[in-house]
């Protein structure tokens, strides 16, 4: 009889570390029972030692490493508060080890790095830095701009239309006016490679570079089970049943807010049709193939970046005994 060692065993639960997304790996304990006590929060952001990073339009201020590469550039917490309108652009982010770590939300065109904070560092795109800096870094400048980009959108409160301040060191809002607490929201993607016996199926949209073909993916909407939302997308972008659904990993993904969750869906036999609302081509990949386009070795076809999810669910499977 074949028996696998324990540690592969197909029922065996996930460890938390088992596979890390870039944006995922937030390093910092978010001391949620902490933050929500206002004096705590002003001893911390007085503290000389606390920190905060700054994000400039969703940009994060980074500088350039000793031997290369990047990293985030602090300013200390205390000034970042004096330049956030009374602590309505700043956010707790958390501790590290006995460091407070804030982010401060800077607006406008003006780029701060010519003003306020010259000489201090400069401010990147962070899908163009992100696989310049650490891992820990990455996921706490994603973790900031979801934040700042939940703040933006909901400075006044959805249910009667008043203004609403920050609480609990940013991670919540309250309308003084009609006493609600809103929260940041999260938006949850499904995104699924689609593999049948030794081919996957990828699909690419019109406005996507010549030759990019990705995951499929979709929006999970109220009322649906994960494995739900991928069945349906995948009949309707794809045209196929799925009959079997395992989950991957998962991703932050700060563009606004969205949670990707990456999945391998097998599908039953079928003829694959794209759309063409949101899929202009479905195609069919041998398992060399797949492992082609990861190396960039495939002609007239490339895969997503590595940073993507969808690069590390085809990855996964081309790599995958078959
Ligand atoms: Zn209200």
């Amino acid at each position: 009889m074949l028996t696998r060692p324990p540690g592969h065993a197909k029922s065996q639960a996930m460890p938390l570390d088992a596979f890390t997304n870039v944006f995922a790996g937030n390093p910092l304990d978010r001391a949620s029972y902490q933050r929500s006590q206002a004096d705590w929060v002003a001893q911390r952001i007085a503290d000389p030692d606390s920190l905060a990073l700054v994000l400039w339009n969703g940009k994060p201020m980074v500088e350039t490493k000793a031997g290369g590469g990047s990293q985030i550039a602090y300013v200390r917490a205390s000034m970042a508060e004096e330049m956030s309108d009374g602590g309505e652009r700043l956010l707790f982010l958390g501790l590290w080890k006995e460091t407070a770590v804030f982010a401060l939300d800077m607006e406008g065109q003006t780029d701060p790095a010519d003003g306020p904070l010259q000489g201090m560092g400069r401010f990147e795109d962070l899908r163009a830095v992100a696989l310049d800096l650490t891992g820990a870094d990455a996921a706490m400048a994603a973790t900031a701009k979801a934040m700042f980009e939940w703040r933006r959108r909901h400075r006044h409160c959805a249910n009667c239309g008043q203004p609403s301040s920050p609480m609990d060191g940013g991670w919540k809002r309250f309308c003084p006016a009609c006493k609600t607490e809103h929260f940041p929201r999260t938006d949850p993607v499904v995104i699924m490679l689609l593999h049948r016996g030794d081919r996957c199926l990828l699909g690419r949209q019109a406005v996507w570079p010549k030759g990019m073909y990705s995951a499929l993916a979709g929006f999970l909407e109220p009322g649906e089970s994960i494995e739900e939302a991928c069945a349906r997308e995948v009949f309707e972008e794809a045209g196929l049943r799925t009959a079997r659904v395992r989950y991957h990993s998962t991703q932050p993904w700060p563009y606004p807010s969205s949670l990707m969750i990456g999945l391998m869906a097998e599908v039953e036999d079928g003829e694959a049709t794209a759309d063409k609302t949101e899929l202009e081509e479905v195609r069919w990949f041998t398992r060399e193939e797949a492992r082609e386009l990861i190396g960039a070795t495939l002609p007239g076809a490339r895969a997503p970046g590595s940073m993507a999810i969808a690069y590390q669910l085809i990855k996964a499977w081309a790599e995958a005994e078959s």
